[in-house]
This record gives structure tokens, C-alpha cells and sequence, in this order.
């Protein structure tokens, strides 16, 4: 039984697991995948040891199977299997008291704040958990998270069925956000610019510009009747993309922020008067969230298969992130995490 611990930048070491035997409120499971996530790239990158107490096991889109549980844990069993929603709320904070638990002020995300699921035993709150449904997959289930983000940002967009949703970049979390918008009746318009990412969306039956090459705002116009977008989701984290934003949406319509900008982007206000525009920011989930993913995942709404681009064992998880470090034809990697 392996586990994986982030000791420093750039630093994997593939360890044995010492598995947390779960306390009151708890549950220990055996991890099946865990996906290799932005965020996980990010802190590999050192830009969050402020977070994390090294060596630390990372990782939190999962799947898995309980094998045991603690004291006062209703509803689970031994033998159940589930995902997690990795957030630990204090409860008590202005943001949870008024029903914003997800951005609590003090939020614990687990697999940043706490240890993680790269490994083949995990002990979590029971609080986090979400059943898999019977038909799909364990790995499969490992993608519910995302898909999760996904859906929270086309809750917050309040995109309705027959509108025009853009969604700038074409990564995982943009390709799922495409889907969910698609899945839901919206008419959608990728825009991205990796080559390999372009063709997965086309294949995936996404209508994809690449802005370098093509007018996106002529397009948008064009295929809206004059009117511009009713939702632009910006998921570039680039300062392109927040300079073409506010140029895509109809009157009073609709973006909604999911990158994570590093520097300070150049974001046109004008037409933030000019079009009575509206700004919202997503920030992971909240319960609805996993089970409308889940609800999506089962009916078969979203193609997962093709969104997995490799599987690695949990000994080889350092070439999952060279591979997303190069970037090309890489999507979604999955971590076999060996616990069944
Ligand atoms: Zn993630
Ligand atoms: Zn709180």
C-alpha cells in the first residue's frame, strides 16, 4: 500500500501509506483514482507550501470504496462506495453562518490544508462523502469533482436551456463546464488554443474557435443574431482572455470568473456600463453541485471516458505531472491509487 508525499517543490516520493484509522465522525477508504488537478500542478510548482505541512500526501478528486468507519457515522457502511467533497467548513464564520459554507472564511480545503487521496487509504469526515452511483465506474467516479466545478459554474452563470454560452479555454475544467452547459440545452462556443485540445472538443461534437485565427467577437455576433452571448465563462486565467470577456456578452448579460489569476488581468469596464454587463466568481462546490454532477455522470451526459487521456500507478505519479507540464495532448490523468 502506497501513498504519495509532496515534500517540496517539484518533489514526489512515493512512500508506504500509514493509514489513519478513523476517529467519531469519520471514515477510512480505500482509494481506487484520484485525478491529477490544476491545483495539484500548482502546489507541485511550491506556490502553496505556505498550505501544506510537508511531507504531505496531496490530491482530491477521487474515488473509492469505505472499509471502515467511526463512531457516529450514519447512512455508511463498510463496502460502500463514494466520492468526496474535499472542503472542511468551520461552521461558525459570517460566510458558513449565513449558508456559504463552501467559501468559508476559514475553509480547509482537504488535499491542500489536510492530507489528501493519492494514497490507498484515506481517512475523511464522513460530511464530505457522496455515494457512486451503480453504473459507473470507480474510475469513472474519480471525475465527479470536476465535473462538480463545472456545475457550480453554470449554477452561478444561471444559464437556461437555449441560450449562448461561450467558454474561453479548453482545458479539463473548460471542456466540463462545455459539456454541463451542453447537457443542460445551452448552445456552446469553445474558444482555445492547444491544437490536441482543439480536436478532443470537436470530437466530443463542441464547436471550437481558436481566437489567434479567428474574429471570436464576429463569430459570437454572427451566431446570436447581432444580440452577443447570454453567459461567458472565463477559464484562460489569460490576459487575453479577460480582455475579450466583456467584448462577447449580449445586453445584460452574464460572466462568470473561474480561473485563478496570478498577476492582476486588464478587464475593460466600459462595457460593463456601456452593456449593463454582470460579473459573478465561482469558487468550487457545494452539495447540489456533486449531486447534479453525479445525476449528469449517470445518465450519461458527459462523455468521460474520452475526457481520461492516461492512467498511471501511484509509482509513476511523477510523470503525470511532467506530462501536464508539457502540455500538448494531455487532458485528464488518473492516479491509480491501489486500494481496490
Ligand atoms: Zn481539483
Ligand atoms: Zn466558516
Amino acid at each position: 500500500m502506497k501513498a504519495a508525499y509532496y515534500q517540496g517543490k517539484e518533489s514526489i516520493a512515493v512512500a508506504e501509506c500509514r493509514p489513519v484509522a478513523p476517529g467519531a465522525g469519520q471514515v477510512q477508504i480505500a482509494v481506487s483514482h484520484c485525478g491529477i488537478c490544476g491545483t495539484d500542478v500548482h502546489l507541485y510548482h511550491g506556490r502553496m507550501d505556505h498550505r501544506v505541512k510537508m511531507p504531505q500526501v496531496i490530491g482530491h478528486e477521487m474515488s473509492g470504496t469505505i472499509v471502515s468507519v467511526g463512531d457516529s457515522v450514519a447512512g455508511y457502511a463498510p463496502g460502500d462506495r463514494v466520492t468526496v467533497r474535499p472542503l472542511d467548513p468551520c461552521g461558525e464564520c459570517p460566510a458558513c453562518r449565513n449558508g456559504h459554507s463552501h467559501i468559508c472564511m476559514k475553509l480547509k480545503f482537504i488535499g491542500i490544508d489536510a492530507p489528501g487521496a493519492l494514497q490507498a487509504l484515506w481517512t475523511v469526515p464522513a460530511h464530505t462523502l457522496h455515494r457512486i452511483p451503480a453504473n459507473l465506474s470507480l474510475e469513472q467516479a474519480a471525475l465527479i469533482e470536476p465535473i462538480a466545478v463545472a456545475c457550480h459554474d453554470v449554477r452561478m452563470g444561471e444559464l437556461k436551456a437555449g441560450e449562448y454560452a461561450v467558454v474561453q479555454g479548453g482545458g479539463p475544467i473548460g471542456t466540463l463546464v462545455a459539456l454541463v452547459a451542453r447537457a443542460y440545452g445551452a448552445r456552446v462556443l469553445v474558444t482555445e488554443v492547444n491544437p490536441f485540445r482543439v480536436e478532443l472538443a470537436r470530437s466530443l461534437g463542441l464547436a471550437v474557435a481558436d481566437p489567434r485565427s479567428v474574429d471570436v467577437v464576429k463569430l459570437v455576433e454572427d451566431q446570436t443574431g447581432g444580440a452577443g452571448a447570454d453567459v461567458v465563462f472565463e477559464v484562460s486565467g489569460s490576459a487575453a482572455g479577460a480582455e475579450l470577456m466583456t467584448k462577447l456578452p449580449r445586453v445584460r448579460g452574464r460572466m462568470v470568473m473561474v480561473a485563478i489569476f496570478a498577476d492582476q488581468p486588464k478587464v475593460d469596464l466600459f462595457r460593463f456600463f456601456w452593456r449593463e454587463l454582470k460579473l459573478v466568481g465561482a469558487r468550487v462546490y457545494e452539495p447540489e453541485d456533486f449531486e447534479a454532477a453525479i445525476a449528469l455522470a449517470a445518465r450519461g451526459a458527459i462523455p468521460i471516458d474520452s475526457i481520461i487521456t492516461k492512467r498511471l500507478p501511484i509509482e509513476e505519479i511523477t510523470e503525470g505531472f511532467h506530462e501536464i507540464e508539457r502540455g500538448g495532448a494531455v487532458m485528464k490523468i488518473l492516479i491509480e491509487c491501489g486500494g481496490r
